[in-house]
């Protein structure tokens, strides 16, 4: 890597210290140590995660890393400095709760800052550069690497608090994407630890949609999928505040979906099901997709389901099915 990347880094390492240490043990950071509390994340996890708060003022940072002997260019480079209207710099991050995106090595490359007093936008990140690219990293990988091997599965989450959530609720193989859509160079990288890869978005409209398009890349990457079972509209870490460790792990983990079931489920949003017309519609649409199993026993498996839920004998389901299967050759 550059040189500039290297003095990046040095940047990074120190800010990431002090932010963290001034949330921790200083009255700088004590907002921002409260902000934490108050989402039921305890200080061992605090730790394990280096999260931070940047003081809400304007050169703080730069003060700090210009005694280190940072210039202010790196310091914007970097991103942790960004330029005002009136062409001053100023702390990016300024009056955020910090957390520190690291690479594959544990090195700090990136920061994202969440508001703790409903600023718009809710998380800021560092900018892309060469060491920091959103595609190709996963938040949370470097500590979750081990677990993922032994356990050959992942837990793939959309944000950092879900994450961190999960981590306290001793689910160890967890990553997150930082608000972009998993990317192939992400799927490959996690078919090089695991077989198995549960899909634990938010389950809001965005996320189902998310999973959809994540679960799709990751079986081409030749991934088994498995979708996490939430409540409507909750996220993960919610649901662990609100519901606890067991829970999580029981009704979420636990009983999470085949690709099949969820994509079942998916693919009613196209539909008004209480039009006789449209759930004919959607009944060929899943026998379609269920043509292409092999197994004729997990094709049979889910037929029942149809059967039962719509009143179709399973006789006119398996003919229809075998028609499509015919096409395929
Ligand atoms: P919280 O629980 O703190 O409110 P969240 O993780 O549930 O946050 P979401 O709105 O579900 O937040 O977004 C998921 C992830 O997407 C975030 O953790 C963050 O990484 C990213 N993200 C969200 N909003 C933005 C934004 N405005 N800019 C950049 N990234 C964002
Ligand atoms: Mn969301
Ligand atoms: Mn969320
Ligand atoms: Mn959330």
């Amino acid at each position: 890597i550059s040189q500039e990347s290297q003095r990046i880094l040095s940047a990074s390492e120190w800010i990431t210290k002090l932010y963290h240490h001034l949330l921790r043990y200083t009255k700088d950071g004590k907002e921002g140590y409260q902000y934490f509390k108050q989402r039921g994340i305890t200080d061992e996890v605090i730790d394990a995660f280096q999260l931070g708060f940047a003081p809400n003022i304007k050169d703080f940072t730069a003060e700090f890393l210009a005694k280190k002997g940072f210039h202010q260019q790196t310091l914007i480079k970097a991103g942790l400095l960004s330029q005002q209207e009136d062409d001053t710099a100023a702390d990016r991050f300024r009056g955020r709760v910090i957390f520190p995106i690291r690479n594959h090595l544990g090195k700090t490359i990136a920061f994202g800052g969440r508001t703790i007093s409903d600023q718009e936008p809710k998380y800021l990140n560092s900018p892309e550069s060469e060491l920091f690219q959103k595609g190709k990293i996963l938040y949370n990988f470097d500590l979750a690497k081990k677990h993922i091997r032994k356990q050959s599965e992942v837990v793939l989450f959309e944000g950092y608090m879900d994450v961190i959530s999960a981590f306290q609720a001793d689910v160890k193989n967890a990553v997150a994407t930082l608000g972009t859509s998993l990317t192939e160079s992400q799927a490959r990288l996690l078919r090089r630890y695991a077989d198995t890869v549960i899909i634990c978005y938010d389950a809001d409209s965005a996320g189902i949609e998310a999973a959809y398009k994540a679960a799709e890349l990751l079986q081409k990457a030749g991934c088994r999928v498995k979708i996490a079972n939430l409540r409507e509209n909750m996220d993960p870490d919610d649901f662990i505040t609100q519901f606890g460790t067991k829970q999580f792990h029981d009704e979420v983990l636990k009983a999470s979906l085949t690709f099949t079931s969820f994509y079942m489920r998916y693919l009613k949003k196209d539909f008004n099901l209480t039009l006789e017309g449209d759930r004919i519609q959607y009944i060929e649409k899943v026998l379609k997709y269920l043509a292409r199993i092999d197994s004729s026993v997990e094709r049979e498996y889910y037929l029942k389901e149809i059967s039962h839920a719509y009143n179709v004998s399973m006789e006119s389901l398996q003919q229809e099915i075998q028609v499509y299967r015919q096409k395929m050759g």
